[in-house]
């Protein structure tokens, strides 16, 4: 029996207006997602990688096409049900850290576990402290983000989309503002949650680290997905 994907789009389209020219950003692509798999996106700046990943987790509607999360058809979900859905699966890891300055680490992680199923404070704190402790900041917990380096922001934020487990994680060229060392941490994270916490994990990059432990390269070219490999074969070609 082969496992369904953990996220399927097909057909997808989508344009923008800027004054008076429409551009057309996604050509009808299909893409399936296999769940436990670190798949990435890579292809020239303007191709439609982020556009794509928008899309495929609910953040920006196709004009046409479908996506189905984790069986769930998203186009058919109404704002607050999406909202609802995103919150309880869906974890975001951007190329900015998007934390807020006048939280500690330890709050803008605790942040995630205010929305969605119910926790106790209690129990609360301790996943934070633990998912804080997971990306090696359980002694700087307690600082804001002024006072953390670039990459250690990013660890936050990380931390911060893996506290509730998410099944799906979306991380949009999560190394490229980070030095080397911490761009390693980051990418270990990533290989860490798909390798053995079957966290489906979806995201765009151009890192060859993170490339290397990628299960599977989805090239985009011009809005349209030119190539496809499986691990096997990019090791077998470069
Ligand atoms: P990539 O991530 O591959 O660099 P994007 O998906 O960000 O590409 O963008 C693809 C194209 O779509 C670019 O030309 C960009 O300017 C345009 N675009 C993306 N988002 C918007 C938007 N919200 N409004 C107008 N144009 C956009
Ligand atoms: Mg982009």
């Amino acid at each position: 029996m082969t496992t369904p994907p953990a996220i399927v789009g097909k057909q997808l389209s989508r344009s923008f207006t800027t004054g008076k020219t429409e551009q057309t950003v996604l050509h009808a692509v299909s893409l399936s997602v296999l769940p436990g798999e670190l798949t990435l996106i890579i292809g020239p700046s303007g191709s439609g990688k982020s556009t794509l990943l928008s899309v495929l987790s609910g953040l920006l509607t196709p004009d046409s096409g479908t996506v189905h999360a984790l069986g769930i058809e998203l186009n058919r979900l109404s704002r607050t049900e999406l909202d609802q859905f995103r919150l309880e699966n869906c974890g975001f890891v951007f190329q900015g850290f998007n934390l807020f300055a006048s939280l500690t680490a330890l709050e803008n992680v605790l942040l995630a576990l205010k929305y969605g199923p119910k926790v106790d404070p209690a129990t609360a704190t301790a996943r934070a402290r633990e998912a804080l402790d997971e990306v090696g900041l359980g002694a700087r917990m307690h600082l804001r983000p002024t006072e953390l380096s670039g990459g250690e922001k990013q660890r936050v934020a990380i931390a911060r989309a893996l506290v509730k487990r998410p099944r799906l994680l979306f991380a949009d060229e999560p190394t490229s503002a980070l030095d080397s060392q911490n761009g390693q941490i980051v990418i270990d994270i990533l290989h860490h949650a798909a390798q053995t916490q079957g966290t489906t994990v979806l995201g765009v990059s151009h890192d060859h680290r993170l490339i290397k432990h990628a299960d599977r390269v989805v090239t985009l070219e011009d809005g349209r997905v030119v190539m496809d490999q499986r691990a096997r074969h990019l090791m077998e070609t470069t």
